[in-house]
């Protein structure tokens, strides 16, 4: 059955006992207490049947409390009924606790009381204080706050308007700063945030009480209370002086920029491009800092002169332009010389005792002027001025120090410019000094060659006819020391060419393991001699023509292999080449190693022996025979030819040199013709006494042909220029000249014309020695030789050609 709770008094008497509110119920007549809840007797003790005034310290604040708990008619009306209740604020002295109080009558039929109800305020109070502050902070904040706030309300109306605002938008008489078009930006502004839900940050200028237009940042945004759209909340910053700031900084970063940009430039540019930079640098800042004219002079401070040596003429044209007078500026150049610089903005300043410098600077329309020292080594050398002839201009600091920077770059790049020219005069004259001795060696050497040729040439011929012992080993001496001279001498002569610059790479087809079996050939006495072992081993990669120059690398390997064999007394030599092919490039480098089991190079000469006239001195006191120029020269030689050459040595365990010629092309067609059947000739076979000459202007391809033949008997004439091979050929009338090509100077084929005019010569026959040659290059090109042999020359084809020209089959 459905519970009626207000039937049920134990729901009344605890709702009375347990409430917030202290409850006393008074007797109507003596005021005395009837009854008092429980939370009143928990806090003021059981007080039934006492007066309430006796007990409390409670006063009314707006009535006596006597009165007003003692005047019935506060409580009935006229007509016996209770009246409404009475409120107000109680305040208790004891604790000075204040509390809200609520009092009425209850009337029955049968009794009457009067009810005292309160409850205690302090706490809600103290809130209510709380929150004023709050409040009071805000406002606070709206006043002293260094920014623009207001509140644009839905209906249009500026709600808040902050004291900031005020005080820079209100002049004193009330009047606004800001103009008509500025109220219509802001409206519009501010209409646009409320109809649209986004916010927006507009920059935006508005005419100020101190008469100037300010810059404002201003951020507005639609504000809600309780779902219900506020209005626009705007808060301006005033920004000018930022603003002012940025244009400063990207002013001065413009400016760094222009003199980082010329100081990288004078620091990393050729010196011939100083010049260049310094006018561009200059005349760039001009533009950049509005200077009318730029002018850089010398000062000679033992004469006393000043010279004007460059004028910028920027934004002035002023052309008729004198020389400034020492004397006229003399202060400045003492302020110069203790590294001060000169500033005058306004010439029209300059003080009467400066009359002279005032007129100087007049007659140039100067009105502003900044000057600045060019000091090197403590010296001044010069100055650099800034000038403005437009209009008077105050300069600040920050620019003044940038112009100073500048001054002293200019300054530094000038002193380093005139320190390099004398370095590169001194490198100069040393290279040429160089380069006329290696000229003059050359010279020398060639020309000492012409009569050693003569010389050797001559004992030779002697030798033949000379039979008595002594004579004999007079003259093998002779010939010995001619022969090492001759070495000597062509070595030298090779350096000088190279240091020179006059040597010429000139690559033609070659196949490298013929050329490693020829030097094979070339040393077999001494490495039989020494009972060495020689092993040659090529890759097979490499089994095709490669374009090089033959001679060049024959010459490099005579000095290698020549050296190995040298300092190897016993054990082997070593020649391995194979083919190494770049990953990324496809370039194709060919590497030689030349590797010996003698008695190696310690570690400190390593380096060393690739100078010139560097030989190891050899602690068992075993003297090698040698000039120390031959790896001097193949070094250089192996760098002519775009290759390098490494050493790896270790003390009486042996020596490996590698080479490498980078990025070598091969020969894809065979040049050369197929291996032809030329009888092979026996060892038995002897000339009988027939002369050949051999004509080359390289060393080793004349040994090489010589021993060929002196192994059968023959005499062998050298000559290394065309000049010498006509004299030789005239003189000795040889069996057959051996004739090459391609020499400097003069070639084979002028050196055949004139052999083929001379009486004594024109019928000797002559065989052309050529790099490369084809059956039709042998029918019309050297139709007018009596053969022709191809480098590099094989000794069957070299024999089978002579025994058939020479008839002697
Ligand atoms: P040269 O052989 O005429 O003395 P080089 O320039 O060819 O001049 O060599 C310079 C020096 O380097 C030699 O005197 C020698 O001391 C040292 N050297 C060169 N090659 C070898 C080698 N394979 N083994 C040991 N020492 C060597």
């Amino acid at each position: 059955m459905k519970q009626n709770i207000f039937f049920d008094l134990e729901v009344y008497q605890s709702i009375i006992n347990d409430s917030n509110f202290y409850i006393f119920i008074i007797n109507f007549d003596d005021n005395r207490i009837l009854y008092q809840n429980r939370t009143t007797e928990k806090f003021f003790g059981n007080q039934i049947n006492k007066k309430f005034k006796d007990f409390s310290n409670f006063i009314f604040l707006n009535n006596d409390f006597n009165n007003l708990m003692e005047d019935l008619k506060l409580f009935i009306d006229y007509r016996g009924k209770p009246k409404s209740p009475i409120q107000g604020e109680l305040l208790d002295k004891n604790s000075n606790k204040s509390y809200y109080f609520n009092l009425f009558s209850i009337i029955n039929k049968t009794n009457k009381y009067k009810v005292l109800q309160f409850v205690d305020f302090t706490s809600y109070q103290e809130k209510i204080n709380e929150y004023e502050k709050e409040i009071f902070i805000y406002k606070k904040i709206l006043e002293e706050i260094q920014l623009g706030l207001w509140l644009y309300d839905s209906d249009g109306n500026y709600k808040i308007f902050n004291s900031y605002l005020d005080n820079i938008m209100k002049f004193k008489d009330g009047n606004w700063s800001v103009s008509e078009d500025e109220i219509k930006v802001a409206y519009d502004n501010n209409q646009e945030v409320l109809k649209k839900k986004q916010s927006t940050i507009k920059y935006e200028e508005y005419t100020l009480n101190d008469g100037k237009k300010h810059l404002f940042k201003i951020i507005r945004k639609r504000i809600y209370h309780n779902n219900k759209v506020l209005g626009v909340l705007g808060i301006g910053n005033d920004i000018t002086e930022i603003k002012g700031y940025e244009e400063k900084l990207k002013y001065f970063k413009g400016l760094n920029e222009i003199i980082s940009e010329l100081s990288t430039n004078l620091i990393n540019g050729k010196i011939s491009n100083i010049d260049e930079f310094i006018i561009d640098g200059l005349k760039e800042i001009g533009k950049y800092t509005d200077i009318d004219r730029i002018c850089f002079y010398n000062v000679d401070l033992e004469l006393n002169k000043i010279n004007l040596n460059l004028i910028l003429n920027l934004n002035s044209n002023n052309k008729d332009y004198q020389e400034l007078k020492f004397e006229h500026i003399q202060r400045w150049i003492d302020r110069f010389t203790n590294n001060y610089f000169i500033i005058i903005n306004d010439i029209s300043q300059i003080p009467i005792t400066y009359n002279l410098e005032k007129m100087e600077l007049e007659k140039r329309e100067i009105k502003t002027i900044l000057a600045f020292p060019l000091i090197s080594n403590n010296e001044l050398f010069g100055f650099i001025s800034f000038e403005n002839t437009q209009q008077v201009r105050f300069w600040d600091n920050d620019t003044i120090f940038s112009f100073r920077i500048i001054t002293e770059i200019i300054a530094g790049a000038l002193a380093k410019k005139t320190y390099e020219n004398k370095l590169l005069e001194a490198i100069n004259n040393a290279e040429e000094a160089n380069r006329t001795k290696s000229e003059f060696l050359a010279n020398m050497s060639h020309e000492i060659r012409t009569p050693m040729n003569a010389i050797l040439g001559f004992s030779e011929i002697l030798q033949e006819t000379i039979t008595s012992g002594v004579q004999k080993q007079y003259l093998d001496t002779i010939i010995n020391s001619s022969r090492n001279l001759m070495k000597l001498i062509n070595d030298i002569l090779d350096l000088s060419k190279i240091e020179a610059g006059r040597i010429d790479i000139s690559p033609e087809p070659v196949n490298l393991k013929r050329v490693f079996y020829e030097i094979e050939k070339i040393f077999e006495i001494k490495i039989k001699d020494k009972q060495l072992d020689f092993i040659i081993e090529v890759d097979e990669n490499l089994d095709k023509y490669w374009l090089f120059d033959e001679t060049r690398i024959r010459q490099i390997l005579f000095n290698v292999v020549g050296n190995a064999i040298k300092f190897t007394d016993k054990g082997y030599i070593k020649i391995i080449s194979h083919l190494e092919i770049e990953p990324n490039t496809n370039k194709k480098n060919i590497i030689l190693c030349v590797e010996d089991s003698g008695i190696g190079i310690a570690e400190e000469h390593q380096k060393r022996i690739f100078e010139s006239f560097y030989q190891v001195s050899s602690k068992s006191g075993k003297k090698y025979e040698g000039t120390g120029l031959g790896l001097a020269i193949t070094m250089k030689l192996i760098k002519a030819m775009n290759g390098e050459i490494m050493l790896e040595s270790k003390t009486n365990e042996g020596t490996k040199f590698t080479i490498k010629f980078k990025d070598v092309a091969s020969a894809e067609i065979s040049i050369r013709k197929q291996e032809e059947n030329y009888k092979t000739i026996s060892k038995e076979f002897k000339f009988n006494g027939e002369r050949f000459l051999v004509v080359d202007d390289i060393d080793n391809n004349r040994e090489l042909i010589k021993i060929y033949l002196e192994e059968h008997n023959a005499i062998v004439l050298e000559a290394s220029s065309g000049k010498d091979a006509i004299k030789l050929a005239s003189f000795y009338r040889p069996s057959a000249i051996l004739l090459d090509i391609r020499m400097p100077e003069m070639s084979g084929f002028e050196v055949l014309n004139i052999l083929r005019q001379e009486e004594r010569t024109f019928d000797i026959p002559v065989i052309a020695l050529t790099a490369v040659s084809s059956a039709f290059q042998e029918k019309h090109l050297y139709r007018n030789f009596n053969g022709v042999l191809t480098k590099p020359v094989r000794k069957d084809e070299l024999l089978n050609k002579l025994i058939d020209i020479l008839k002697l089959s």
